[in-house]
């Protein structure tokens, strides 16, 4: 898996999450994401290993209709922030903060009007939830039960895992016939960064 580049997110955002395919089309749709989304997305971003310089392309090529100017006075530095290039205490200075994990996604406060930050198992109504994952591929009725059962039972992350097997699961039949991923690899997923990296790895 080399290197992303700010040119390379529009075609690997269908390995996201929905958490995160949730941002980036939202995103697309309004050229522009509110503050925690913003944190949400540029964390994992930096998690795949988009280095700070095509972060701040990434950004700012996405904010179509806002001034240079603006940008640089009042986003680069949010960016440069959670890289560690600049403030933070001693601890981050050079790091800057580590990607979400589901686990922190899955307690944080909910979004307010016009954000979209959080994971949309929780966050999203019953029906909303069924239409985005059914526009990730799940088409199979007892799939989609068990996933409104997951949510009504706040079992959040497993219905996320289930729509990660259910999407990959000629290529997870392949490895395990294989032997070539052990049961670690297979774990249960907990983190955004995992879940796309199992998912690009088994697809290719
Ligand atoms: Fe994202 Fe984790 Fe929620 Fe899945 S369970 S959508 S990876 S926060």
């Amino acid at each position: 898996l080399s290197a992303p580049t700010a040119q390379s997110i529009d075609a690997l955002a269908k390995h996201f999450p929905l958490c995160m395919q949730s941002l980036h089309n939202d995103l697309r749709a309004n050229s522009h994401l509110k503050h925690f989304g913003r944190l949400q997305y540029t964390l994992f971003l930096k998690g795949l290993g988009l280095s700070l310089e095509e972060c701040i392309v990434f950004w700012r090529r996405s904010f179509k209709l806002m001034t240079d100017d603006k940008f640089n006075k009042e986003y680069k530095y949010n960016i440069r922030h959670a890289y560690g290039d600049v403030g933070g205490d001693a601890n981050r200075r050079g790091r800057g903060y580590t990607p979400y994990s589901c686990q922190k996604l899955l307690t944080e406060p909910l979004p307010g009007p016009g954000q979209s930050h959080g994971c949309p198992y929780r966050t999203f109504a019953e029906d909303n939830l069924i239409r985005a994952v059914q526009g990730m591929g799940v088409n199979d009725r007892d799939v989609l039960n068990a996933i409104k059962d997951d949510k009504k039972k706040q079992r959040y992350h497993i219905a996320c895992n289930r729509v990660f097997e259910f999407t990959h699961k000629k290529e997870i039949r392949k490895v395990k016939e294989e032997g070539s991923w052990s049961a670690t690899d297979l774990d249960t997923i907990l983190h955004p960064n995992t879940y796309f990296k199992r998912g690009w790895l088994l697809k290719h």
